[in-house]
């Protein structure tokens, strides 16, 4: 069992007033962590000691800082092990892809490490005797708050962008993986500054504690209602804020594409992390005339994918995250069959411990239903059947969210059309994942703003000076 301490003015083990919260393992229920709940006293007291210690580390030469994110890059690698176990031991997932998600948060820090030191602003054209330039320089006090989905990934994009530009960090972890948010930022801290980096631990309500306090960004992944109040807080603040919400991410089925291989990256964007990911396909449009092919396939794929504790090697399909969240699920295909549409495999909660959910294809979905319109987040593959190209992509484009959008086709002008026309941050063309390294997210309408992930994250967290400087006196020099 972890005992998670939070790091508060550089005192690990500081607060903790607002009581104890236990972590479940969604596999067999079994508590796994113990953490302290912060007070909104506590996280007043945070910010402000925080704001004690902007001026030093804004003034560390960017190379400096950077050194110090390898370093902390070298901690985190040290404890990559222990971080992917405890995230499958917290949230589920198979061990495999929790290993992943550490070694993306690593390739991560690096990234940040290396391209933060080379930034720099434009030399602006003014008079003879006047020099004019800009300079980026760091925000201030920056508040993160994470999901639990793919933790470390997502965390060590965050607080790299945001360290290495020279902000102090207040990090909050999602209440359902506060281990691993704990320990990794025991593994960053031991390579900064004390004080440069907190972490508080904590429900919903450390967030919006938070999220109400004079910091200068709060940086959020997580749900759009979440990023909703949080931009609502912020906006009493002043803080600029950074969301990366949810989504609703369509994937279309053209009807020159080979069935099979089709099914299987559906099943790939529908199942992997059972369906966890904010860009996991969430709805599927397929060309009526490869659709009976297309849905056997997936089935037979759904079927076949093996269940159980990430834990077990060999395990592709983990627990749902907890009960609570099964239950949402489960709703949204309920109301869907309710509604017309059917089951083609899975679809019913199994008995036994844990939160586990099956593989589940849905046909005869129509394009209104709430499954296909909102966020599910499980290991659920919605099929609507179309009769062109245009009608794929005018459903696709019809939604709440703009997060990202994958479609399978052989056609170049259909590629060219998608990527031109459909109202989301990113469009993939033939793959559902594997995406170069440093890519960018931009995403849209209910999905967020601003930009996560990639260079841009560091221009997100840094300010622009515009400086004009003549001689004095209006001389020459
Ligand atoms: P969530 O928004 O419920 O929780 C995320 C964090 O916000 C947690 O730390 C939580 O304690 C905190 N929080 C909750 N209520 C708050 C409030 N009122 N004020 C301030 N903070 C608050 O999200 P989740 O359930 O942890 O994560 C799943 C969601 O995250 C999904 O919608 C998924 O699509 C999204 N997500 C998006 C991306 C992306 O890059 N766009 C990446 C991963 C996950």
């Amino acid at each position: 069992m972890y005992t998670v301490a939070q790091l508060i003015g550089g005192v690990w083990g500081a607060g903790g007033e607002g009581g104890e919260l236990v972590v479940h393992d969604p596999a067999d229920g079994s508590p796994v962590s113990s953490v302290p709940v912060a007070t909104a006293d506590e996280v007043g007291k945070a910010v402000e000691a925080a704001r004690g210690v902007v001026a030093e580390w804004a003034a560390t030469a960017p190379a400096e800082r950077a050194a110090a994110l390898h370093r902390a890059a070298d901690a985190v690698a040290a404890v990559a092990d222990e971080l992917a176990r405890s995230t499958t031991a917290e949230m589920g997932k198979p061990l495999d892809d929790a290993r992943g998600g550490v070694e993306a948060g690593i390739g991560t820090l690096r990234q940040y490490a290396e391209l933060a030191p080379v930034r720099g602003g434009r030399t602006l054209l003014g008079g003879a005797d006047a020099i004019d330039f800009m300079t980026p320089q760091p925000r201030g006090v920056v508040a993160a708050i994470t999901p639990w989905n793919d933790p470390v990934a997502v965390s060590c994009g965050l607080l790299g962008a945001a360290l290495v530009t020279g902000n102090v960090v207040l990090y909050k972890p999602s209440e359902r993986t506060p281990a691993t948010g704990w320990l990794l930022a025991r593994a960053l801290d031991s390579a900064l500054p004390p004080g440069v980096l907190s972490l508080l631990t904590g429900g919903p309500e450390v967030g919006a504690a938070l999220s109400a306090q004079e910091v200068d960004v709060v940086a959020h992944v997580g749900s759009t209602a979440t990023g909703r109040a949080i931009a609502a807080a912020a906006a009493r603040t002043g803080a600029k804020v950074l969301l990366e919400n949810g989504g609703s991410d369509p994937l279309i089925v053209d009807a020159d594409v080979d069935p099979v291989w089709a099914a299987g990256q559906a099943a790939i964007g529908a199942f992997a992390n059972a369906g966890q990911i904010c860009v996991a396909v969430e709805r599927i449009y397929v060309h009526r005339d490869v659709a009976e092919d297309f849905v056997e396939a997936l089935a037979e794929r759904a079927a076949a994918l093996r269940t159980g504790p990430g834990t077990d090697p060999g395990t592709e399909l983990g627990p749902l995250v907890d009960r609570r969240h099964r239950d949402h699920v489960h709703g949204q295909v309920v109301a869907a069959v309710a509604q017309g549409a059917r089951i083609r495999v899975g679809g019913t909660v199994p008995d036994g411990p844990g939160a586990f959910y099956p593989a589940t294809v849905v046909t005869d979905c129509r394009h209104d239903m709430p499954l296909i319109r909102e966020e599910t987040f499980g290991p659920v593959a919605p099929v609507v059947v179309v009769d062109s190209f245009s009608e794929a992509l005018r459903c696709a484009a019809d939604s709440p969210y703009g997060l990202a959008a994958t479609v399978l086709t052989g056609s170049m002008s259909h590629a060219q059309r998608a990527w031109r026309e459909l109202p989301v941050g990113t469009v993939k063309v033939n793959a559902v994942f594997g995406g170069a390294p440093g890519g960018a997210a931009h995403p849209r309408r209910g999905s967020g703003q601003g930009f996560g992930y990639g260079p841009e994250l560091l221009d997100e967290f840094t300010a622009t000076k515009a400086v004009h400087i003549e001689a004095p006196g209006g001389g020459h020099w």
